[in-house]
């Protein structure tokens, strides 16, 4: 039974790292013409309205998004993010949030191909809807751990992974490594994301360790903590692990996570920004 909405979280500080780094890598991926496949293993429902009662339940969207749409500082990654965001809102203010299915349809070609894994059936019925009239997008209602398996390597030979899960299910944990372990043993070449909550710190050490003794090379980690560690329970900080980044993802988060960190967090918080494997 899954009980996790996204829409409950859509635009805070997690999906703004998040989404940032997803940009980044996609805006890498169409500077060359060659096709490429995107693949959301967990994509959500695509695109949230503040005015979803889950939305205005919780407010996360305040700490994270709110927070940078007068942005006006001098990194460029952050200003192209809160275009991007700006992009999808019809209005002065903000009433839009995009899921990463949204974030990468703005970067997809007509030759290229895009692929949403979705579960839960409420959320699949939305990102349908979300994510109609184009051909080249394809929306699954499948496993994405086990669905990103039968999708490499890609006809394209080129691919960006996001694999987002919700890890309500503890298991998630390693059921995301092993799963990208195998699609890495299949297609060595492609980008993988792995996006990560720091609620329990011992989690992501694992994490961490068993993609360092996986034989994988190349791999980037990059974390923001809007607060320092903590055994209470609640999610304090989140971060992407990057399986063959675009060369330029470490120095531009080296310039975002500490302009995202003064904007962001609170006095507690820092930011990660490490070569985990090297090339
Ligand atoms: N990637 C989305 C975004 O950035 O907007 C958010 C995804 S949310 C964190 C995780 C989603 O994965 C939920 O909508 C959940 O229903 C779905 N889900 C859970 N287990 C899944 C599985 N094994 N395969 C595909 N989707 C799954």
């Amino acid at each position: 039974m899954l009980s996790y909405r996204h829409s409950f979280h859509a635009g805070n500080p997690a999906d703004v790292i998040k989404h940032l780094i997803l940009a980044q890598s996609l805006k890498h991926m169409v500077k060359k013409d060659k096709p490429f496949d995107y693949i959301d293993t967990h994509s959500g429902a695509g695109f949230f309205a503040l005015e979803n009662a889950d939305m205005q339940k919780t407010k996360e969207y305040e700490d994270g998004i709110a927070k940078l749409w007068d942005y006006q500082g001098e990194v460029a990654a952050i200003s192209e993010y809160v275009a991007l965001i700006k992009g999808l809102n019809n209005t002065e203010s903000l009433a839009h949030y995009p899921g990463s299915p949204k974030v990468a349809e703005q970067y997809l070609r007509k030759h290229d191909k895009g692929w949403f894994f979705e579960l839960h059936p409420q959320d699949l019925t939305l990102l349908e809807k979300n994510m109609s009239g184009k051909r080249s997008l394809r929306v699954k209602g499948e496993n994405g751990f086990t669905g990103l398996l039968g999708l490499v390597p890609p006809i394209s030979r080129r691919a960006c992974v996001l694999m987002d899960p919700p890890y309500e299910i503890k298991t998630d944990y390693d059921k995301a490594v092993d799963s990208l372990i195998k699609a890495h043993k299949r297609f060595s070449t492609g980008t993988y994301l792995l996006w990560y909550p720091v609620v329990e710190r011992e989690r992501i050490d694992r994490i961490e360790q068993r993609l360092q003794q996986s034989g994988i090379k190349n791999i980037q980690l990059f974390e923001l903590a809007t607060s320092a560690d903590t055994d209470v329970h609640g999610m304090t900080a989140s971060g992407m692990i990057a399986i063959n980044p675009p060369y330029t993802l470490m120095q531009t988060m080296q310039e975002v996570l500490p302009e995202l960190v003064s904007l962001l967090s609170d006095e507690t918080g820092f930011y990660r920004a490490e070569q985990l494997v090297a090339e």
